[in-house]
This record gives C-alpha cells, sequence and structure tokens, in this order.
C-alpha cells in the first residue's frame, strides 16, 4: 500500500480541526485531514450552532408570549417543534456547506473516514466510507477527535426516553415533563429553552450549586432566576436510579442530604458532561499518554509523543469550540517555529452560557483568586440602573468585574442580556494588561448595554 506524505495530518474536522487545517494551508503547508462524520464537528453539527438556533426560537416565542406588555395583541400562539428543527437543520446545512468550500482550498486533501495510528504516532491509516484503506504521514500530526457525552453509571441510565443532548435537537414534540440530570452549562441551556418552549423543567446537580466553575454569587442569581421562570432546581442531589413507570413514564430517584426521593418525567436529558473521543485512535500502541480527563498536553498543545498535538475536547482542557481553535493556532506556531507571542493567550478565554439570562465570564473568578492565595478588589454594576436595560425590559442582570490593587482586571462575569456580547470588550482590554481606570475613560454610545461597564 502507497504511503502518501503530508507536512501535517489533522483528526477531526471540528472547530479545532477544520479552523487550523485552513491556517496551515494558508502558511504554505500540505495539509491531510481526516474526518469521520460530518465536517464541522460537533459545534456545527449537535452544539453550539443548533442550540443557539433553538435558544433564539425560545427567544422569540417568549416575545410573541409578553407582546401585550408592549401593547400588542397576538391571538393565540402556536408553536411547532417540527418547523424549528427544520430551521436548524437549514442553519447547520448552510454552515457545513461552507466548511465543505473551506476544506477544498490548495493544499489541503480531505479524507473522509475514520483515522487510526498504525505502527508509529506519525503514521495513521484511514479507512474511507468506500472500505478502502489510506496510509497518511507527517512529521505533525494533530488530534482533534473532540468529545462525547458521558452517562452516569446507574441503572436505566441508558434506557429508553434517556437521552443526550444531541437527540434533545430532533425531537419530534416537546416533553411535557423534562428532567435534566446535571445543572452545567449544556444541561441548564436546555433547561432554558425547553422551558420556554413550554415543557415541565426539573434539574437535578450533584454539585451544591449550578455552573460549579463559574463565579458563584452569579451562579446563584442565575438559579434564582430560572426559579422564578418555574424551572425546579436540586442541588447537592444525586441520581442513583432511573426506572421505568405506566406509559412511557421515567421515575428518577436522587438522594439529597442523606434521604432518597423521586420525581417523574416523560423524558430524561442526561447532562453530565463530556468526555475525550479517544475511540479507535489505538493511541497507547503508539505511546501517546492520556489521563482521565483527555490526552495530555504541554502548554504548546504538544504530546509526550514530539510531532504529536491535541488540541479541543480531546485534551480535557477547555471544552468551548473557540478554545479549541485557539489551540490549533497554538499548536500551529510551535509547528511553524514562531514565537508564543504569535499565538493566543489561552489565559483570557471568554465563555458563554446561553440561558436566560444568559452568563458569561473571562479570567478568574473569586474562588479561583481565593484558592491561589490572591488579593483583589470586587466592583459591580447592575442592569437595573442602564437605560437600554430597561427599555429592553431586561433589568435582571449584574456586572462583577475583580481587579488588583492596581486596577489590573483580574476577571469579569455578567449575568444579563447579551452578556456574551459585551465580555468581549473586557477580554480585550485584558489581553492588552488594561485596567479599570481605562475601561472607565473610554467612551461609551449611549443608550447600549456596555454603558454597564462605565458604571463599574
Ligand atoms: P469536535 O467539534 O467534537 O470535532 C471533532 C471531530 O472529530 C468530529 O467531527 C468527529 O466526527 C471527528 N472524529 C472523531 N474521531 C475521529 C476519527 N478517529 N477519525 C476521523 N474523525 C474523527 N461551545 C461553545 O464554545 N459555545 C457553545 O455555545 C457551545 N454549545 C454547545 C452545546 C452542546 C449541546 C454541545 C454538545 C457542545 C457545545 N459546545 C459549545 C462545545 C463545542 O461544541 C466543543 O467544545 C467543540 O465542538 C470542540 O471542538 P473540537 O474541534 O475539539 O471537537
Amino acid at each position: 500500500m502507497n504511503t502518501e506524505k503530508f507536512d501535517i495530518i489533522i483528526i477531526g474536522a471540528g472547530p479545532g480541526g477544520y479552523e487550523t487545517a485552513l491556517e496551515a494551508a494558508q502558511k504554505g503547508l500540505a495539509v491531510a485531514i481526516v474526518e469521520k462524520n460530518q465536517l464541522g464537528g460537533t459545534c456545527l453539527n449537535v452544539g453550539c450552532i443548533p442550540t443557539k438556533c433553538f435558544c433564539r426560537n425560545a427567544e422569540v416565542l417568549s416575545d410573541v408570549q409578553e407582546a401585550a406588555r408592549y401593547g400588542i395583541d397576538t391571538g393565540e400562539v402556536h408553536f411547532d417543534l417540527t418547523r424549528v428543527v427544520e430551521r436548524k437543520n437549514e442553519v447547520v446545512g448552510k454552515l457545513v456547506g461552507g466548511v465543505e468550500t473551506l476544506m477544498k482550498t490548495p493544499g489541503i486533501t480531505l479524507f473522509r473516514g475514520e483515522a487510526r495510528f498504525r505502527d508509529d504516532a506519525h503514521t495513521v491509516s484511514v479507512r474511507t466510507d468506500d472500505e478502502n484503506e489510506h496510509v497518511v504521514e507527517a512529521t505533525n500530526v494533530i488530534i482533534a477527535t473532540g468529545s462525547v457525552s458521558k452517562f452516569l453509571p446507574i441503572e436505566g441510565a441508558h434506557g429508553e426516553r434517556v437521552v443526550t443532548s444531541t437527540e434533545m435537537l430532533d425531537l419530534n414534540e416537546v416533553p411535557r415533563r423534562l428532567c435534566v440530570i446535571g445543572g452545567g452549562v449544556i444541561g441548564l441551556e436546555f433547561a432554558s429553552i425547553f422551558n420556554t418552549f413550554g415543557s415541565e423543567v426539573s434539574v437535578i446537580e450533584f454539585c451544591g450549586e449550578v455552573l460549579p466553575f463559574f463565579d458563584r454569587e452569579l451562579s446563584k442569581r442565575l438559579r434564582t432566576s430560572l426559579k422564578k421562570r418555574g424551572i425546579t432546581l436540586k442541588t447537592g442531589a444525586a441520581v442513583t436510579r432511573i426506572e421505568d413507570g405506566a406509559d412511557g413514564q421515567k421515575t428518577i430517584y436522587y438522594d439529597e442530604k442523606g434521604k432518597e426521593s423521586s420525581l417523574d418525567a416523560d423524558l430524561v436529558l442526561m447532562a453530565v458532561g463530556r468526555g475525550a473521543n479517544l475511540e479507535s485512535l489505538n493511541l497507547s500502541d503508539v505511546g501517546i499518554a492520556t489521563t482521565r480527563r483527555g490526552i495530555s498536553v504541554d502548554e504548546n498543545m504538544q504530546t509526550n509523543v514530539p510531532g504529536v498535538y491535541a488540541i479541543g475536547d480531546v485534551n480535557g482542557l477547555m471544552q468551548l469550540a473557540h478554545a479549541a481553535t485557539a489551540q490549533g493556532k497554538v499548536a500551529l506556531a510551535h509547528i511553524l517555529g514562531q514565537p508564543s507571542m504569535a499565538a493566543p493567550d489561552l489565559s483570557v478565554c471568554p465563555a458563554a452560557v446561553f440561558t436566560v439570562p444568559e452568563f458569561a465570564m473571562v479570567g478568574k473568578t473569586e474562588e479561583n483568586l481565593k484558592t491561589e492565595g490572591v488579593a483583589y478588589e470586587v466592583h459591580k454594576a447592575f442592569y437595573r440602573a442602564n437605560g437600554k436595560a430597561l427599555a429592553m425590559n431586561a433589568d435582571d442582570g449584574i456586572m462583577k468585574l475583580l481587579t488588583d490593587a492596581d486596577g489590573h482586571i483580574l476577571g469579569a462575569h455578567i449575568l444579563g442580556a447579551h452578556a456574551a456580547d459585551i465580555i468581549h470588550e473586557v477580554s480585550a482590554l485584558m489581553n492588552l494588561g488594561g485596567t479599570l481606570s481605562q475601561l472607565r475613560r473610554m467612551i461609551h454610545a449611549h443608550p447600549t448595554l456596555s454603558e454597564i461597564l462605565v458604571a463599574l
């Protein structure tokens, strides 16, 4: 069998893989990229984009339901989940088509099939969909195979009507009662969406607070806001088993402070996190080290094998689409021998949760700073004092900025409308080493939600 030679092999065409392939080809490298499913990975097909389509549907529905508040009478409102799914499929189709075009860029060879390391960590065999086998070899290999949904190791976890986020995106009908196991990012986004779509939603979270890796004070505020919207939230509760009841109903048992309780639902969403997708790569045979979180990497995203890198969800550092893309840039800069300043600063990586209200953060939380023993100051501003927020009927929100004694920004946390957009102004300043007084000096257009930053 002929071996085809490239400068880089990239395994997986999600936002880590396809963006890196494009940049590498633009820099003149010969790139082989291997994808076993749809181009665009989890993000485009079953992650960021489809969920944000659903968020938009929920936003429109909510506006229509509240239209009378704005002096608009609508009559009876009909909601059709089939058309919601169709619109989502259209958006996904457009974006996947765009990536297909990008992967035709000169310098990129796309192999459609499953990749597996062969004799060593620089040789990959690809079994293509038509059962042919290709062998590709390169000095540099980037593993970008993403992650898969985890399941709790409990009785009933794999039963009927227990689904992951992927199946939630193609439902035929809105469940009357939805139980979400896991109050992390994915669980809360679906809880928020299906609450607006009309489900009775309960969330069971193991940790003492929802969104355990976010600012605790704002996570608590979010929990209160979600409760006000009618979502039942149980925190500090461990699901122990799921049983079938009559008419396809599920009973979810959970342990709360040593006491067993249960609740009934028509559908259960298992949202207890995602684990590195290492399946079928044959990593141990070629000596690539892993931990429980995923493939181990250094600050350049390089594994223990020189010239082999792992970016995105598969290394378990930060499960975010833009983090996967940024890590690809870091790996590529190292491959090209560029100074680290040419790559993004991974410590300033914003994260957003598209609940109602929205949640966004960048940098350190108060909890991080306490653990690290770093002294900090807290500055707060509230949406209720912002004119645009009041005009938008979006006064439920808070901005919290953490600085050192000289005003250098250590972290920012926003809960409120358009938090995911506002956070980037703070990110920009953090990338430039800016201070709170510089932020306050910057003129902000009036009236805008961003003015909240100058009210700090
Ligand atoms: P992926 O996007 O998972 O791509 C990996 C690709 O590798 C896949 O296409 C897979 O088929 C392919 N592959 C795997 N093994 C092989 C093999 N052996 N051979 C060939 N191909 C292989 N992140 C955000 O930043 N914002 C959000 O709003 C957001 N919302 C999300 C909502 C949901 C419901 C989910 C599930 C995730 C969400 N994420 C979000 C997370 C985001 O989708 C991931 O962080 C991102 O997709 C990771 O990119 P990646 O390139 O590492 O992997």
